[in-house]
């Protein structure tokens, strides 16, 4: 399931070709939306957005199409006229002069003007994104001690998109792991030292999983194992999917837990389990 960073890459792609470009043809595969089609038609794209797991694409006039992937929503880019070898259904085709934008699956996709999408309930819940270049880890660190907060496990925080819009399974485990911190203790029980490494860990993550296509161990070890003819499986993460596996920092047997109904991988000895 796509994260903040493979989200965010995905509009990337869409901007690259839909930004300021005009749209030639827009069509969608849900009934309801049928009579936007005419509308959006002949407009220009003037943002790409994502929230979330929602791309926003607002066209001149005002309307947006709010897309949200849902669980396998997936946005494909073609040369115009083009389509991926795929089973799912098509829910969102813009076409420009050179290129196609294509969802498949997504079912939750309405069109929105300025007003009524600043009340969409879940981009209303959101908290702030984690690739947000305006965020900073001092943000994160109050968030942290906020009395909203403060008495849930991390376990749960990190994947409350309320809390920290952008933050998925992976970086969970992966944010937790780089701050050190214990998986199963709340915000309450951090000092001062430790809010901080986690706010830090909580936004340089999920950046380099942005930057680096994925991956989220350090540039050194990445170095090193990919040196020793380890593959991007084994050398893209700290701990997620490596239970039983050794630490990369002591050599401790990396552990595996469910929490909050997801499974989340810890060092016990790095983390202070
Ligand atoms: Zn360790």
């Amino acid at each position: 399931m796509p994260e903040g960073p493979e989200m965010r890459r995905a509009a990337d792609e869409l901007a690259a070709i839909l930004l300021r470009r005009k749209a030639q043809a827009v069509r969608f595969g849900l009934e309801p939306l049928r009579a936007y089609e005419s509308i959006l038609t002949g407009r220009r794209i003037t943002e790409v957005a994502c929230r979330g797991k929602a791309v926003l694409l607002r066209f001149g006039g005002g309307n947006t199409i709010y897309a949200h992937n849902q669980l396998y929503g997936r946005w494909y880019v073609q040369p115009r006229g083009g389509r991926p070898r795929t089973n799912r259904q098509l829910r969102v085709c813009i076409d420009t002069r050179e290129h196609s934008a294509l969802l498949y699956s997504a079912s939750d996709i309405g069109i929105y003007d300025e007003d009524s999408l600043a009340r969409h309930p879940y981009l209303a819940k959101l908290g702030p994104e984690v690739l947000d270049p305006h965020i900073d880890a001092g943000a994160i660190e109050r968030r942290l001690a906020s009395r909203v907060f403060y008495r849930r496990s991390l376990a749960a925080l990190y994947l409350d998109q309320s809390f920290l819009a952008g933050v998925g399974n992976y970086l969970r485990s992966e944010i937790l792991f780089v701050a050190r911190i214990d998986p199963t203790l709340r915000a309450l029980d951090l000092d001062r030292n430790d809010r901080r490494r986690l706010a830090r860990a909580s936004l340089a993550i999920p950046r380099r999983s942005y930057e680096t296509g994925g991956i989220t161990n350090s540039p050194a070890n990445v170095r090193r194992l990919h040196a020793a003819g380890q593959k991007r499986g084994k050398y893209r993460f700290w701990v997620f999917g490596s239970a039983g596996k050794p630490c990369q920092i002591c050599g401790s047997e990396i552990a595996r837990i469910q929490l909050s109904g997801r499974r989340l991988y810890f060092c016990p000895v790095c983390q202070g389990y």
